[in-house]
């Protein structure tokens, strides 16, 4: 087991084409801990320093200024070997002219395990990711998700200090997904070691991990529970990012007084959102300025609940999510989406809504 540190890291790629001599800023001071035993989920769109992160971490990639330390060690000089780091890549990496058997097992022949004993564990995590009748096969006869379950299992099977996941699931159909996706917690929590999961899909990493650390353009955006992500994003991009359905956001809202209350007021005035009195000093940085008001469909409904405060809306779209469903109302071109019991009648009238003042967001204007 182990904790990472990140400490103001940065990662400049020269540029790949000659001609063009513009370097690529892809991790800019990103500072982070992953505690020990963590299961930690780096979240982000595609190109925003995640995998160049893992890289950084497990030592394939040099370090263009800042420090990583693992278990208190500063280990940038220190080559992947050293650092008893794993990593299944995305793109698997797998070596073609070994058998999926071999290619399990040849870590800890390394470590001079005895074969019988490397039979066994090769065994049972073939077992976990049901790879076991293609055992005697090798990589290029695989399937996509085939391989990548190959190379997920090549990472846990060395009980590493820190075990790195980049994008384990994406080439695995909805199914296979799911259920590997259990299996790897699963995993976690036996081996109760230091995980690093990096994806692009909010829902998985919120379902997996302890901590989610948000990325976006190069920069750390914000790092916390999902309750925190969810209830108190940082920014109007995790705001958006995390959370599904999405968040009702409004740029160009104002901050508008009245008869002793505190409203966030959409544009053109389509929709008022009380605010509570905690938000009053926002009063007096926004006056008159611009503020991005968000709030989230989970926290609007069509029941008057304890503190609910009432608004209304017209029109309607109502669209059925399995679990539940989800309204769309419409007031002068602004749409407002909630989240409904799954069987309502579909609305097509004025229709009253009800919203928590409590978890109305807003953040400055950009
Ligand atoms: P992610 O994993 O989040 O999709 P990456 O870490 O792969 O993002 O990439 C971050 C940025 O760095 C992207 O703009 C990408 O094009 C660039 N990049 C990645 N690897 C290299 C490289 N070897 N040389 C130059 N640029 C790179
Ligand atoms: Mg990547």
């Amino acid at each position: 087991m182990a904790e990472v540190v990140l400490r103001n890291v940065k990662k400049i790629y020269q540029s790949r084409q000659k001609k063009k001599k513009e370097d690529v800023l892809a991790v800019k001071n990103l500072n982070l801990t992953i505690q020990d035993g963590e299961f930690l989920a780096l979240l982000g769109p595609s190109g925003c320093g995640k995998t160049t992160t893992l890289r950084m971490i497990v030592g394939l990639e040099s370090i263009t200024e800042g420090e990583i330390l693992i278990d208190g060690k500063v280990v940038n000089s220190w080559n992947p070997a050293q650092r008893n780091v794993a990593m299944a890549f995305e793109t698997y990496a797998l070596y073609t002219h070994l058998t999926v058997r071999e290619n399990l097992g040849l870590c800890l022949k390394a470590k001079n395990v005895q074969p019988q004993e490397i039979e066994k564990q090769v065994n049972h995590i073939a077992e976990i990711l049901k790879i076991t009748d293609i055992l005697n096969v090798r990589p290029s006869h695989l399937s996509g998700g085939q391989q990548q379950r190959v190379s997920l299992g090549r990472a846990l099977i060395r009980r590493p200090s820190v075990t790195m996941l980049d994008e384990p699931l994406s080439h695995l159909d909805a199914a296979l997904r799911l259920e590997t996706r259990i299996e790897i917690k699963r995993i976690h929590q036996r081996v109760k070691g230091t995980f690093i999961y990096v994806t692009h899909d909010q829902l998985e990493a919120l379902a997996l991990a302890d901590r989610v650390a948000v990325m976006n353009f190069a920069e750390l955006q914000q790092v916390g529970t999902r309750k925190e992500l969810f209830e108190q994003p940082a920014n109007v991009f995790v705001a958006d990012f995390v959370g599904e359905p999405p968040i009702n956001l409004y740029y160009q809202s104002t901050l508008e007084e009245q008869d002793g209350e505190l409203y966030a007021v959409t544009p053109q005035g389509a929709y008022r959102f009380q605010l509570v009195p905690q938000k009053r000093r926002l009063l007096e940085n926004h006056q008159k300025e611009k503020v991005t008001l968000g709030i989230r469909p989970q926290h609007i409904g069509l029941e008057q609940k304890p503190g609910y405060v009432p608004l209304s809306g017209k029109g309607a779209l109502f669209e059925f999510l399995g679990e539940y469903g989800y309204l769309t109302v419409h007031n002068q071109g602004l749409d407002l989406s909630l989240l409904t019991p799954a069987d309502i009648e579909s609305h097509s009238e004025q229709i009253d809504i009800f919203y928590d003042p409590h978890k109305v967001l807003l953040f400055d204007s950009e």
